[in-house]
């Protein structure tokens, strides 16, 4: 894995989220976890290697960044937001989070088939939260501090993970730095606040949910690229078009890629972005 700072490492070039782990003086903290078996239990033997693992924090509730709990049972405590603990592999319509982690082993994970679990083997203990808030949390792990800051908007239960002691923040996918972002579970409103609150932190290094670790000047961009797309799709409704005309008409595609594994989801990304602004906007009372 990367080195971010001195007791900071990560990893932005696998598919999913970027897990990530803290070593302190008491043990090792883990923010996010694998969504590729073998990467699962191949990230818990290099952050054990480096101490006990005391915590495991899930940053969302997407299938990227918890589906890998279930490799580490047994290491830490699991500590989840309340909006990610109610939502923690529900099957929706739109995406049934069981599925779309098997969809993923035969093209990134070959290997990882002989360790993917049955699906009433995995529900029966899939390792959600065990310590469970609402608001913020935070926790003293050594001589090391995580604030553990609700920053609802990508999704209701969004968290980010401020750890001073190293300058870092860990954001979940309230950044995707150079990569497709993912807005149909989201309250743009929302997001910006928590871009807003993230840039008040005093650090050097933001590690976002998707792509390369950035710095606090890429929330900017971030904030742009959700303000385009709202205003875009409002383009939209104002000239009268109609729900399947503004997904098949507003694309973002030829901004930047996918993240990595994923690029044939390009179109289901354009569309159900464009599509769930779409309802939010026409939702809205007028006048
Ligand atoms: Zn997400």
């Amino acid at each position: 894995m990367e080195q971010v700072t001195r007791n900071v490492w990560t990893d932005t070039t696998i598919r999913g989220c970027n897990p990530s782990y803290v070593i302190t003086s008491d043990g090792v903290v883990v923010v996010d976890t694998p969504q590729l078996p073998t990467r699962a239990v191949a990230m818990r033997q290099e952050a054990e290697s480096r101490g006990p693992i005391r915590y495991v924090i899930n940053t969302e509730h997407h299938v990227d960044h918890i589906f890998g709990n279930f490799y580490f049972k047994g290491a830490g405590t699991v500590v989840q937001h309340q909006g990610v603990y109610d939502r923690f592999m529900v099957v929706y319509p739109e995406l049934d989070p069981f599925a779309y982690a098997a969809e993923a082993i035969p093209t990134d994970d070959p290997e990882g088939a002989a360790i993917f679990p049955d699906r009433d083997v995995y529900y029966a203990n899939p390792n959600k939260g065990q310590i469970v808030f609402t608001g913020d949390l935070t926790l003293h792990v050594g001589d090391h501090t995580f604030e553990l800051l609700h920053t609802p908007g990508h999704t209701p239960g969004q968290i980010a993970v401020h750890v001073p002691e190293e300058r870092v923040v860990f954001t979940g996918d309230t950044v995707f730095k150079d990569c497709q972002t993912w807005l149909m579970t989201s309250d743009i409103e929302q997001w910006i606040a928590a871009l807003d609150r993230i840039g008040g932190l005093d650090v050097d290094w933001v590690v976002p949910g998707h792509g390369p670790v950035t710095t606090r000047a890429y929330l900017a961009t971030q904030r742009a690229t959700l303000l385009e797309w709202k205003a875009a799709v409002a383009v939209a409704v104002a000239r009268g078009w109609s729900r399947e005309e503004t997904m098949a008409r507003v694309s973002f595609a030829d901004r930047c890629p996918v993240d990595i594994g994923q690029g044939y989801m390009m179109e289901y990304i354009q569309t159900l972005n464009a599509g769930s602004l779409w309802d939010k906007l026409t939702a809205e009372p007028r006048g």
